[in-house]
């Protein structure tokens, strides 16, 4: 797999560091938000759960995260539910498992084709239309007969856009009409205020919908992702597929992130709190950029005039001030565009573990 802009810019990144400049690590998807107290409590208390458990999950948290769904317009029995190791790993299980060619929107969040190209499985890009692929472009590849499954980031990552609900009943239209797996990535959906329509309330039977804690509550090295199955097929392919690799997340780890899907009130608040400041803070930011604020996410994605190429943004802004961004290129698109990501735990204080978070938030 070729050496990613990501990795090379880390380069730099620590070169800077070992001359004592500055760096500001607005590149890799990550909050850096405090891990919330209850949290912090409930994983301690978990902690004698030393043994393995179930492949798909303790019940605690299939119940839990059905529950979520089903708060959502999203009816679910906690059966449905497979649990893993971040969401990362549940893309690579469902892609893998359902094999065939594989529609991704122009740009997307990068892993999609690094997985597809895992597995083997040719990837067509169409153009994203907030997350989505273009229904009438994906409708004339479909067409050709090689497309198995397409895949939607809801709200997107790298653009910060939501597709409206018109866009998602086409795409569901396309997908019933070429028998499409929709696989609805929603790992930002409680980062936007704006209406998010899921696949899985039009076209139930063919839509995976995938969720985790890594983004709204800033988990991301906690690894806990969930999967929700229209299909039970799918969903028992996945299964197998974790018995050989993964066998179950941490159990503490588990246990904890029922509590999070169960959404006590001082969770429903710290998610809020990180949405509102993240709009905002995008707003602004966007405004700087003659660009309209992200619909949800932390994401901006402005095109940046009087550069060539995306990669000549990204290594100016780190070379001028040290603030680090990912090319659109990265994520598949042509060069122009360079992903800003609008949350740093450089926003939230000033402790020591904060500060040390800002130093390691540029792991991938
Ligand atoms: N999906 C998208 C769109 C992401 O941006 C990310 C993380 O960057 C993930 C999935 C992975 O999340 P997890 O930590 O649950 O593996």
């Amino acid at each position: 797999m070729p050496v990613s802009a990501t990795l090379a810019a880390n380069d730099a990144i620590a070169r800077r560091r070992a001359q004592g400049l500055p760096v500001v690590p607005l590149g890799f998807g990550e909050a850096g938000l405090p891990v919330h107290p209850l949290l912090a409590k409930a994983l301690s208390d978990a902690a004698g759960f030393a043994g393995y458990g179930p492949v798909a999950g303790i019940p605690a948290l299939r119940d839990a995260a059905a529950g979520y769904w089903s708060r959502r317009g999203l009816p679910t029995e906690a059966s449905q539910v497979v649990a893993a190791p971040g969401s990362k790993p549940l893309l690579w299980a469902i892609l893998g498992a359902r094999g065939g060619g594989v529609a991704l929107p122009r740009p997307s969040w990068v892993s999609y084709a690094a997985q597809s190209a895992m597995h083997g499985l040719p990837v067509v890009r169409v153009r994203s239309v907030g997350g989505v692929p273009d229904p009438v472009e994906l409708d004339a590849v479909a067409r050709e007969g090689r497309l198995s499954t397409v895949v939607v980031t809801l709200p997107d990552n790298p653009t910060g856009r939501l597709a409206p609900p018109p866009v998602i009943r086409e795409l569901c239209e396309v997908a019933e009409r070429h028998d499409l797996l929709i696989v609805s990535d929603e790992i930002y959906r409680d980062l936007t205020e704006m209406e998010l329509l899921s696949p899985a309330s039009v076209v139930p039977h063919r839509v995976v919908v995938t969720s985790g804690l890594s983004k709204s509550l800033a988990l991301g090295g906690w690894r806990l992702g969930v999967a929700r199955f229209g299909d039970d097929a799918l969903r028992d392919a996945v299964i197998d597929m974790a018995s050989e690799v993964w066998s179950a997340p941490a159990q503490p780890v588990q246990h904890a992130a029922a509590l999070a899907f169960s959404e006590p009130p001082a969770l429903v608040e710290r998610v809020a709190q990180s949405r509102n400041l993240h709009l905002r803070v995008g707003a602004a930011v966007a405004a700087l950029f003659d660009t309209p604020p992200p619909d949800g996410a932390f994401y901006l994605y402005p095109h940046v005039p009087g550069f060539d190429t995306d990669r000549q943004v990204a290594e100016h802004l780190l070379a001028s001030n040290g603030v680090v961004v990912l090319p659109g290129s990265e994520f598949g698109d042509d060069p122009a565009a360079c992903r800003i990501r609008v949350a740093t735990s450089l926003l939230y204080g000033d402790t020591d573990a904060q500060k040390l978070a800002a130093l390691t938030s540029d792991t991938p």
